[in-house]
């Protein structure tokens, strides 16, 4: 097997870029970038204008409209990074664009994270169109919360396949000390490595690696204790801010222990997470438990999607 082209250690990956600037695209690429890094941050371009670049007199055709989801995202961040935590230059560090302009531009990344919604179809199509552009040797790697990573590049080149695998960040990346790195059947054992490098050495993390199985191992334990708690809210009549009381410091927990904590996470994410496990499993009683559950599905529907649409199970967040 060939790796060449691969940075040869953890410090020689100067460039990064990450697809998808929403909750987690936008805290990697500023983990990233506080790491040192160069970094290209992408997202789709938007269909509408908003009111304020309306009356900006602007049109979908300007720079600025077109990358507005990812120059929002490092604006985002910006607020939400603690001074003392980060340096103070990082967000210079980071060129916010869209994919659609800036495909070309992943050509000079060392290592691009593909961090888009969490459904099959659309991490294909954006793994397929890095694929188009990257250099021999790139690696890539997916921040699926734990969708099948071998099945987002089945088609694609060997050479491609051996340079991927998945590595899970948790939520938000600035804290959350825990990367889950998953090789697939094709992931050369040298990428794994030095994914687990970079992550330990470069950005403070703890390592483990996983099996490609639904929602790899903190996942398919969290997912299944935030349904669990869920439905004993429920049957007992609790309010979110009881049940988060009883779930957080009493049990030795942060007080944002679950719902507070979906709301971080985001409730259509949960929603994929829990179709996930159900649709893939051969386990009749697992189908059961990852059931979706109704009040999930309504609050969704309504737009309620936690803090990234500023109503979740908390009317405000
Ligand atoms: P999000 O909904 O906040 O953001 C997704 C972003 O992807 C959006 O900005 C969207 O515009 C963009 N996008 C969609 N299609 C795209 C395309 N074709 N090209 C470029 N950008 C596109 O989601 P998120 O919570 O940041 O999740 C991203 C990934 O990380 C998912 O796979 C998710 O399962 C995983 N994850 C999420 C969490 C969490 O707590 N939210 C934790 C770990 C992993």
């Amino acid at each position: 097997m060939s790796t060449k082209g691969l940075p040869k250690t953890a410090a020689s990956i100067r460039s990064a870029a990450v697809i998808g600037s929403g909750v987690m695209g936008a805290g990697i690429a500023a983990h990233l970038a506080n790491a040192g890094m160069r970094v290209l941050l992408l997202d789709v371009v938007p269909r509408q204008l908003t009111a304020e670049e309306e009356r900006q007199g602007l049109t979908l055709a300007d720079a600025k409209v077109r990358s507005r989801l990812a120059l929002a995202a490092v604006a985002r961040m910006a607020k939400a990074q603690p001074a003392q935590l980060y340096d103070a230059a990082w967000s210079t560090r980071i060129k916010a664009g869209n994919l659609e302009d800036d495909l070309a531009a992943l050509g000079d990344a060392d290592w691009i994270i593909e961090a888009v919604v969490e459904r099959l179809d659309v991490k294909r199509e954006v793994l397929a169109a890095i694929a188009s552009v990257r250099r021999p040797g790139t690696l890539v790697s997916t921040n699926t919360s734990g969708l099948s990573a071998g099945a987002m590049v089945a088609g694609l080149s060997e050479e491609f396949r051996r340079h991927f695998a998945a590595t899970h960040f948790f939520n938000p990346p600035r804290y959350m000390k825990l990367v889950e790195i998953v090789p697939t059947a094709s992931t050369d054992p040298a990428v794994a490595g030095l994914l687990k490098e970079v992550c330990e050495k470069r950005l403070g993390k703890g390592v483990v690696i996983a099996k490609d199985t639904p929602n790899f191992i903190a996942n398919r334990i969290g997912s299944y204790g935030m349904l669990v708690t869920l439905e004993d809210t429920l049957a007992f009549g609790l309010t979110v801010e009881e049940a988060d009381a009883l779930t957080g410091p009493a049990m030795g927990r942060p007080k944002t222990a679950t719902f507070r904590m979906l709301d971080l996470v985001g409730l259509d994410t949960l929603l994929h997470v829990v179709d996930n496990v159900r649709e893939r499993s051969e386990d009749a009683a697992e189908r059961a438990v990852f059931a979706r559950p109704p009040v999930l599905e309504k609050l969704v529907a309504a737009g309620r999607l936690g803090e990234k649409s500023g109503a979740g199970f908390y009317r405000k967040v």
